[in-house]
């Protein structure tokens, strides 16, 4: 297909996606060299905490969830913890361990490769710890980092969860131009000294087993996207309950949790984005509120996209033991030259997986809100301060008022329009192709096993209903295909309406 250019629409500029350069080589000059080996340091990780946690538990923990679905592995995230697994990507300013963001990525790949499921307990707290930085509340970030640091520091596992989804409104809410007209129940209503929060979130991953919980509600909910507000809600808060557990298909490991709230009342000081903090931005706060939820998943999306390009590999791996294995018709069924084809496809898809990921790892680090991480000044700054000079030095400027309000508009104005389309778009087309992928490996590798692939040791049928919610989570990818179509195709052709039905407003 032809791109039309920006003479003929009338655009200044055609959207960077369609038309632009990689972002892979970008980044080979404006990303910091030092990234490369951080890459190595989290694969070799990984692939260390595979065969001394992950493998023996993964297979065990999936059936005792299939028996008794109110079990949830504590003890898995015992271990993870002692292997700094909580802390180890938190920035050094916030207490972390300060481990580059962008070597998440591959990390995630390595563990979802050995289980989706038990690596997601590790994904989902790291989706939270998104969320709360891209609030660009320094002081409520800072705080909260550095409780998750403490206690896990104290051998007490603490993660954070991210409490988005409604009963009647889960892609509705992710994507931006959605919002204006979903059907969202849980609000707050400002009052002395806070919020007071009535409703209930549901499917939140690993919300059971967090002590921090990422709630994203409104203050009046027939106009969600104009009263956004994120709170910090901590476990144990009165007017704070859980709910049930899903009893879903796969990722067994990471519970999917039901959270209620019943005049839970949220302290001003755990507020993380409302009105009243964007108001002197100098843009609407229904602006404010738009761009923060459709820069992080920027961030979140090639997570999805990494878990899934490790189902992918995993697949293909199995298939291919299995066929070196397996006799048919008087030969080994990997000498059967159709399976060599298939075989093909699976590695095939596999490292297309991981290309497209990689991709958006890239862009990310060049063009999200985490950007200023990668800038090269302020990551070798950071790499060579000690951690307690932050602690000491830095940490009090983040309770000035003033801190957070220059970085929030630092970030929000360094954003233009034109890199959160491309984001927003890239992060939708890699979060949709490689769950994709992950499924067809998973739907090959089963055809290929015949009835043994239905088996539960073989291990290829947990990838088949571990894949599948890929497929799902952060926005079906049936809206992540319009979500692209929106912001890299149809921001070329005016008069092409994407998202009216039924949208309620637009931007
Ligand atoms: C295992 C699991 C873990 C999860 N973890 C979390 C979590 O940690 N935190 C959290 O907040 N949420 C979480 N979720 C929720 C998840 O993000 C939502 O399920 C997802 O965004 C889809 O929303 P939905 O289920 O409401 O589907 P719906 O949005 O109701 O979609 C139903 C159907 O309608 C279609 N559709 C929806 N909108 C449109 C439209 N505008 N135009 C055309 N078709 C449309 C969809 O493609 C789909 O086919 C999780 C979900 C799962 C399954």
């Amino acid at each position: 297909m032809q791109a039309p250019t920006p003479e003929a629409t009338g655009h200044p500029r055609a959207p960077l996606g369609f038309t632009g350069t990689l972002n892979s080589i970008e980044a080979m000059h404006r990303l910091p060299v030092w990234i490369r080996g951080d890459f190595y340091r989290a694969l070799e990780l990984a692939r260390r905490f595979n065969d001394l946690v992950v493998k023996p538990m993964s297979g065990e923990v999936d059936l005792k969830v299939m028996e008794d679905n109110d079990y949830l592995p504590r003890d898995f995230l015992k271990k993870a913890n002692e292997w700094g697994l909580f802390t180890l990507w938190i920035p050094k300013m916030y207490g972390g361990k300060g481990m580059n963001m962008l070597s998440l990525y591959p990390f995630m790949e390595e563990v979802s490769s050995a289980c989706a499921g038990l690596a997601n307990l590790i994904g989902a707290h790291y989706l939270g710890v998104s969320v709360l930085c891209s609030s660009c509340n320094m002081d409520i970030t800072n705080r909260v980092l550095r409780d998750v640091v403490k206690e896990n520091d104290r051998g007490r596992p603490c993660t954070i969860s991210l409490a988005w989804t409604e009963p009647d409104a889960g892609t509705d809410q992710v994507q931006a131009p959605l919002l204006p007209g979903a059907k969202v129940r849980t609000q707050a209503t400002k009052t002395a000294g806070g919020y007071v929060v009535n409703g209930s979130k549901v499917f939140i991953s690993s919300g059971h087993l967090s002590t921090w919980h990422m709630l994203i509600c409104y203050e009046d909910v027939l106009k969600p996207a104009d009263t956004i507000v994120m709170l910090a809600v901590k476990t144990g808060m009165r007017g704070f309950t859980f709910g049930h557990k899903e009893r879903k298909m796969g990722q067994k490991a990471c519970v999917a949790s039901e959270l209620i709230f019943e005049d839970c009342f949220v302290p001003d000081e755990n507020v993380c984005f409302d009105r009243e903090q964007v108001r002197r931005l100098g843009i609407t706060a229904r602006q404010a509120g738009l761009k923060l939820i459709d820069m992080f998943p920027a961030v979140t999306q090639p997570g999805v996209a990494a878990i899934s390009t490790g189902i992918a590999r995993a697949a293909c791996e199995a298939a291919v033991r299995y066929a070196a294995e397996k006799k048919v018709a008087g030969k080994a069924l990997i000498n059967h030259e159709w399976v060599q084809l298939v075989i093909a496809d699976l590695y095939r898809n596999a490292v297309s997986s991981r290309a497209i990921y990689m991709e958006a790892t890239y862009a990310a680090g060049l063009l999200s809100m985490i950007r200023l991480l990668f800038n090269k000044a302020i990551f070798y700054l950071t790499l060579v301060t000690p951690g307690w000079f932050f602690t000491l030095f830095v940490s009090p400027l983040f309770r000035l008022g003033i801190v957070s309000h220059v970085y929030r508009k630092m970030n929000f104005e360094m954003t233009s329009p034109e890199d959160e389309r491309h984001m927003s778009g890239l992060g939708s087309l890699t979060k949709f192709t490689c769950s994709d992928l992950a499924m067809l490996n998973c739907s090959l590798a089963l055809d290929l096993m015949g009835a043994d692939g239905t088996r539960h040791d073989l291990g290829a049928e947990k990838l088949f209903r571990d894949a599948k919610l890929l497929q799902i989570y952060e926005g079906t990818n049936e809206v992540n295909r319009i979500n692209l179509f929106s912001r890299h195709i149809a921001q070329v052709m005016p008069g092409v309406g994407v998202f009216e039905q039924g949208s309620g407003g637009e931007r």
